[in-house]
């Protein structure tokens, strides 16, 4: 974990080295704030900003290797590991953040005439830095500093729970189908994966779940009505009041959502929003309420009108006479199956992984002049693939992994985050490195797993992100790659990559029968 040099090392931390690393870290840097906050200390880039940002480094890369198992491998030590030494993490950050000695210093720097020498991202990273003291409670009488601590920690706790909760309750669920009667509609592939699941359990049958690739494609064809409101209550009650009681996040978000409002509170806000927008491009809570409103004025008669002819289509077709929100996504792969003359399930077959993969390589280079290769490093799991982008004259440009599959152990949905940010240091240039995150389906047996068009344009999305922080030219750490963009600006390259899902021409590239190897037809 102590090991800067390269690559986080997967393979080799351990969830015992844990407390020793950070305590080990969070010691450094404290020492070091000690020396900075001294009167002798210049409050230059050089002499100030700069070791500081490359100690906070240290700490947030070690600390983020124990986040990101927490996440994606989540076993009962990392759990532990990471529960056990987040509290010394956002203390540490409380502290930092209220350290009205450094504030002082950055505001120094800022005045300084050396401030109007450094770089464009210098200059934005002090400005931002200047910010978020504010926001981290610099500024307060130490009563309010205290609490305002408390409050980070209670947070970041409960965070952590609320997440823990939610796989917890994932997992917890699961049912066996002994009759194959009972899953008439259901894909071919998606059986074999329930079959697969129930043989690992030692059962025989069909085990589901509420992962995402057993939990979607059931609600979407199962014609076994009860079935698919059996599955709808347990996946819509996760971590709920409905549950069991020691998973329930209802006490979770109400006790989160009073300390927000006392954190925004102690720093002169009247509401969390409020102090949510201050880094954000949106200029208030009205502005983004408004912008809301006017997107459902717009799509409200359209979904209307869709709806009826929904609720018109099962009546008449499929014999349901009320329409229920478990029968939602059934009716409407039927309609479209009637209207279009295809299938989700058909459109999937163009879809093989290793076709996707290439495809969505193939554009990205030919848009940005790079090359993708593949590429080795330790791995938390046996899954994950590794790539390197080059310059056209093999100039390293950054590294990424991709976890495509559902596991137990890893949280749902689809994500990218930074493992190493671009940063230009003595002697070179320390590439930025990404690990793109999917709950997609597994192969099964020695097919390749095949995509629908929305998992497709969810890997487009999640890479749009990680070319946003691989491909990034900026050399300090502050605002390079990801960091330091507005949050509510930061999905625009992703959203970016998403279009070319829709671009016939990328589309012949992107498809190829599982069995003929033919590209996707027109007609589809
Ligand atoms: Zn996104």
């Amino acid at each position: 974990m102590l090991d800067f040099s390269g690559l986080p090392r997967y393979g080799s931390v351990r969830p015992k080295h844990v407390a020793s690393a950070i305590d080990q870290l969070l010691g450094e840097n404290r020492a070091l704030i000690a020396r900075l906050t001294a009167k002798a200390t210049v409050a230059s880039w050089k002499e100030f900003a700069d070791p500081l940002e490359n100690a906070n480094e240290r700490l947030w890369r070690a600390w983020g290797v124990v986040a990101h198992l927490h996440a994606v491998e989540d076993s009962a030590t990392i759990r532990g590991a990471y529960n056990a030494n987040l509290p010394k993490i956002t203390r540490y950050r409380t502290e930092l953040a209220q350290n009205l000695q450094l504030y002082e210093k950055f505001k120094a720097l800022r005045a300084s005439m050396g401030f109007e020498e450094l770089s464009q991202a210098q200059r934005k990273i002090v400005e931002n830095d200047l910010r978020d003291y504010r926001l981290g409670g610099a500024e307060l009488e130490p009563p309010s500093k205290r609490r305002f601590g408390e409050i980070q920690e209670e947070l970041a706790a409960l965070e952590a729970k609320f997440s823990e909760n939610l796989l917890d309750a994932t997992k917890a669920f699961s049912a066996l189908i002994a009759y194959r009667r009972e899953l008439l509609g259901v894909p071919e592939d998606v059986l074999e994966a329930a079959k697969e699941a129930a043989l690992q359990d030692g059962q025989e049958g069909w085990k589901l779940t509420l992962h995402a690739p057993s939990y979607g494609p059931l609600m979407q064809y199962a014609e076994n009505r009860d079935l698919r409101e059996k599955l709808y209550r347990a996946h819509v009650t996760r971590a709920s009041e409905f549950g069991n009681p020691a998973l329930d996040n209802t006490p979770i978000i109400a006790r989160e959502l009073r300390l927000r409002k006392e954190k925004a509170q102690l720093l002169g806000y009247k509401t969390f929003a409020e102090l949510s927008l201050v880094p954000k491009m949106a200029e208030s809570p009205a502005a983004a309420l408004d912008f809301l409103d006017d997107l459902a004025a717009r799509a409200l008669p359209h979904a209307r009108k869709d709806y009826a002819e929904m609720e018109e289509f099962a009546r008449a077709e499929l014999g349901i006479q009320e329409l229920q929100v478990w029968d939602i996504a059934f009716a409407s792969e039927r309609l479209r199956a009637k209207r279009y003359a295809f299938s989700d399930q058909e459109v999937k077959r163009y879809f093989p992984e290793p076709q996707v993969l290439e495809g969505m390589f193939r554009l990205v280079e030919s848009l940005y002049g790079i090359r993708i290769l593949p590429d080795t490093a330790e791995t938390w799991h046996p899954a994950v693939r590794f790539f390197r982008i080059t310059d056209p004259n093999e100039g390293l440009i950054g590294q990424f992994y991709v976890d495509l599959y559902s596991r137990e152990t890893k949280r749902g949905g689809a994500w990218m985050d930074e493992a190493i940010t671009r940063q230009r240091i003595p002697g070179g240039l320390r590439t930025p490195v990404a690990h793109l995150i999917c709950n997609f389906p597994a192969p099964v047996g020695n097919k390749p797993a095949l995509y629908t068009h929305d998992e497709v344009m969810t890997l487009f999305h999640e890479f749009g992100h990680g070319l946003h922080h691989l491909l990034s030219r900026v050399d300090d750490l502050g605002v390079s790659g990801i960091r330091g963009v507005e949050w509510d600006a930061v999905e625009l390259p992703s959203q970016f990559m998403e279009n070319f899902c829709w671009e016939w021409g990328v589309l012949t590239r992107l498809t190829a029968h599982v069995e003929t190897g033919e590209v996707l037809p027109r007609s589809l």
